[in-house]
């Protein structure tokens, strides 16, 4: 039989209601869940690109979570490097002490200071890490005797976190409607750099980019050049508008700007970094476009242990090395032994296994199966990614390129309809101007196979099919 087109007008129109919409009041457990109607699945068991549920199914996650397992899940070496670290020593504060997978770490990842960076700086989460980036961009002012540089400009649609400031700078309208008032005041947002949705059809490649950056440019000018301490964006986007790469001279000509008005530019690189898209840093694909500071998350641990970096580059850590000497901020919990031994596990059998490069050549190939698999879905307006991190993204006019209702929730119901069938997507909505518009990433661990990036595509058609007859 099939099935009944679903009447829009009887959904519910919060923004925080899913495509479940009734109330357990059966709930007795004390885990405060994301939401109270759409209970999570219990995961006993997690093996490679797998995850086993209480209930028996297996569960393809082809997102890592949020692009966080890039190894995949239950790798043994990674629990012996825990376990061994756990049994040399599992605490010491940062005050006094330091241990030896934090230094090694460090080493690996900034070995010969790669494009100028020299120092990381290692926190748990990546909102952490980002404001750890904002407060060394204000001591890095107010080291040269500019405090008047306050001000951070973003870019809308952007995701950066979920504390106070970072929550302030980003652009997931939904996230913020009950703070408005928590919100760090010098702040200002420009358009991210987003072709499928606003380069203009009259427009190239060769114009917009131009046209984003006198955004920019403009924007500095209005606010003050010298009020302006941080520009911060992420080279290949997140979450918020679905892998799209930036146009050509983009990042290049934004490192510019920055260099003419003394403006430090920070890469948000906490999902798209570590490998993701191919190459260790997403900017390195990007001409020579090199941050003053970077922020990297998800993929550093795996998802193993929680940890995020700041890596800094050497100017910036010159004025503090030649200033005060030290850097005014820290966390009880900063370069925790047993986290970095656990990303310093991962990171070294990403590079003994050369997991980067085989992320680059099986994002090739799941690009292509996209492409190929999805053709004739009528509702996919774009295909997007590198590497291994690629968006589908839905509209119901594929030449207009207008959105579904977002009380339809069309990503997420695709995102359930998929897991129905055993593959595990990230849905986001607000893609187009942080209210309207879905899309779903997949971001599978690198160590995916042809065979199980083929299922992954058939089940995403399928759900997409199944989805998109309901409200065509
Ligand atoms: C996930 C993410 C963050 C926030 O990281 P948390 O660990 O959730 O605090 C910040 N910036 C980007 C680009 C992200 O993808």
């Amino acid at each position: 039989m099939a099935p009944s087109k679903i009447d829009i007008t009887h959904l519910p129109s919060t923004q925080y209601v899913n495509t479940k919409s009734t109330l357990d009041s059966e709930d007795k457990d004390h885990l405060l869940h994301r939401s109270f109607i759409d209970p999570p699945s219990l995961v006993e068991r997690a093996e490679g690109v797998n995850l086993f549920l209480s209930d028996g199914r297996k569960i393809i996650d082809a997102c890592a979570g949020a692009a966080v397992a890039l190894i995949g899940h239950g790798n043994k070496e990674v629990h012996q490097a825990i376990v061994n670290q756990l049994q040399k020593v599992s605490y010491v504060h940062t005050q006094s002490y330091t241990t030896q997978p934090a230094e090694d770490l460090a080493n690996l990842i900034l070995q010969g200071s790669p494009h100028g960076l020299e120092k990381a700086f290692f926190v748990g989460s990546g909102s952490e890490a980002v404001e750890s980036a904002l407060k060394l961009a204000r001591q890095y002012y107010f080291e040269k005797n500019e405090p008047e540089r306050l001000h951070i400009i973003s870019r809308r649609q952007g995701y950066h976190g979920n504390t106070m400031a970072t929550m302030t700078i980003s652009g997931n309208l939904g996230r913020k409607v009950p703070f408005e008032g928590f919100s760090y005041p010098h702040t200002s947002q420009v358009s991210p750099a987003f072709a499928y949705r606003y380069m203009q059809e009259d427009e190239t490649e060769m114009e917009y980019t131009p046209r984003l950056l006198r955004e920019i440019e403009d924007e500095f000018l209005c606010v003050g050049p010298h009020k302006v301490m941080a520009f911060i964006a992420e080279p290949v986007a997140g979450s918020g508008i679905g892998s799209a790469t930036p146009p050509a001279g983009y990042l290049a000509g934004l490192r510019a700007l920055c260099d003419k008005y003394g403006v430090l530019l920070i890469f948000d690189e906490i999902m798209c970094g570590v490998g993701r898209t191919g190459t260790f840093f997403a900017f390195e694909q990007e001409g020579n476009a090199v941050p003053d500071i970077m922020t990297i998350a998800k993929g550093l641990g795996g998802g193993y242990a929680p940890i995020s970096g700041v890596l800094v580059h050497k100017r910036v850590v010159d004025v503090l090395r030649h200033g005060s000497k030290a850097f005014n901020h820290g966390h009880t919990y900063q370069a925790h032994p047993t986290s970095c031994a656990a990303a310093l596990a991962v990171q070294k059998i990403i590079l003994r296994d050369g997991l980067i490069a085989r992320c680059a050549a099986m994002g090739k190939i799941l690009e292509s199966m996209l492409r190929t698999e999805l053709r004739d879905c009528w509702s996919v307006g774009d295909i997007r990614g590198r590497g291994l991190f690629w968006t589908v993204e839905f509209v119901k006019d594929k030449k207009t390129k207008e959105t579904f209702d977002p009380r339809i929730h069309f990503g997420a119901r695709v995102q359930q309809a998929a897991f129905d069938e055993g593959v595990a997507l990230y849905p986001c909505s607000g893609t187009v101007d942080g209210k309207r518009g879905d899309h779903v990433m997949l971001a599978p661990p690198f160590i995916i196979t042809e065979e199980e990036l083929s299922t992954v595509c058939k089940v995403l058609r399928e759900a997409i099919e199944s989805q998109q007859q309901l409200f065509s």
